[in-house]
């Protein structure tokens, strides 16, 4: 029996509960979890706010973990490995996009905690494909937020070929947005914070934001129009795309990787005039989970965590909700 933490309900509390492992498929580990971060992704499944939770439901999809068993066909893992795995839990591995290494493109793809339980566990089987090492130098407790969190914002530096000489915009400073400051900043990028909470600018610089652009005065904003290359929108907050729009330089690109649930508005005018772009980006393939940290360990960036005992979960829930978590949550399951 794996033990785990659960909703029975959609709003639910997580309460202890035990399910039985199943034998390991032909590409399959189980891994003895350490840690498990809390990402927001996991209040919304909770919450059932996207329609396709099953209950009971156990979240968690920031998972590092040691080997304690291993199918035949997995030939690149050993046992007592330590290594992560993040949102995506499978892919179909022979779609067009499989077969160029976007496997979080692919339509088959399936979540490590939606229709399989997660990480807010003792233990997880899990495919050995979407499983990766974590270099030596990240500690577990601050490597479990760049699974998701981490690849995240580091996928559209790749995808949208940021260059370094960019002036960066990184729109929210939470859990996702004060990873990718450091991320931009260790691109090469000049980077400003964009936020409406003033309070966070000391932090904000700290992460390594050049400078810091309040939204809530008006007479700045509009200073800053025409100004960036690339902004990075990381909010769960609203957002006024009009606003960000008008902030891009001509052939700018917003990118949107937080989720407000709102729907998207702006003149159309807003987009032809400098032929400007809107577009998303959801978690990250494979090799760019493996360039992630590869990179966040040679640069040194580490999420700041807040970390608390598997039995505080609904604490560390609460506390998300409230958005009080600085800046990432991380659930410590057993000693490294
Ligand atoms: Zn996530
Ligand atoms: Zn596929």
């Amino acid at each position: 029996m794996i033990k785990a933490y659960a909703v029975k309900k959609a709003k639910g509390l997580l309460e202890p509960f035990e399910y039985e492992s199943k034998p390991l498929s032909k590409y399959d580990i189980e891994l003895n979890i350490s840690h498990c971060g809390v990402c927001y992704s996991d209040v919304h499944l909770i919450d059932n706010d996207w329609h396709i939770s099953s209950y009971p439901l156990v979240p968690g999809h920031e998972i590092i973990g040691i080997i304690t068993a291993k199918a035949e066909l997995v030939k690149n893992f050993e046992m007592g490995m330590r290594v992560g795995i993040g949102w995506q839990g499978s892919s179909c591995m022979n779609c067009e996009w499989c077969n160029q290494g976007e496997e979080n493109l692919c339509s088959q793809s399936t979540a490590t905690c939606i229709g399989h339980f997660g990480g807010y566990a003792k233990k997880i089987i899990a495919d050995a494909r979407f499983a990766f090492p974590i270099p030596e130098t990240l500690t577990s407790l601050e490597a479990a937020p760049l699974l998701c969190g981490g690849a995240t914002v580091f996928s559209p530096f790749l995808e949208y070929k940021v260059s370094p000489t960019a002036h960066v915009g990184i729109i929210g400073i939470g859990g996702l947005g004060h990873l990718a400051l450091q991320f931009a900043k260790a691109w090469g990028c000049e980077v400003t914070a964009i936020s409406s909470t003033l309070g966070k600018k000391t932090e904000a610089e700290k992460f390594g934001a050049h400078h810091f652009l309040c939204t809530t005065d008006k007479k700045e904003l509009a200073l800053h129009k025409n100004s960036f290359d690339f902004l990075l929108s990381t909010t769960h907050g609203s957002l006024n795309v009009e606003e960000c729009v008008d902030l891009l330089k001509s052939k700018g690109k917003l990118c949107i990787v937080g989720a407000p649930s709102e729907k998207i508005e702006l003149l159309n005018r807003s987009l032809i005039n400098g032929r400007k772009t809107i577009c998303g980006s959801n978690i990250a393939s494979r090799p760019g989970i493996q360039k992630m940290l590869k990179f966040a360990a040679l640069h040194k960036i580490k999420p700041q965590v807040e970390e608390f005992p598997l039995t505080e979960v609904n604490t560390a829930i609460e506390k998300l909700r409230s958005n009080k978590i600085r800046y990432r949550a991380v659930l410590k399951i057993a000693p490294d």
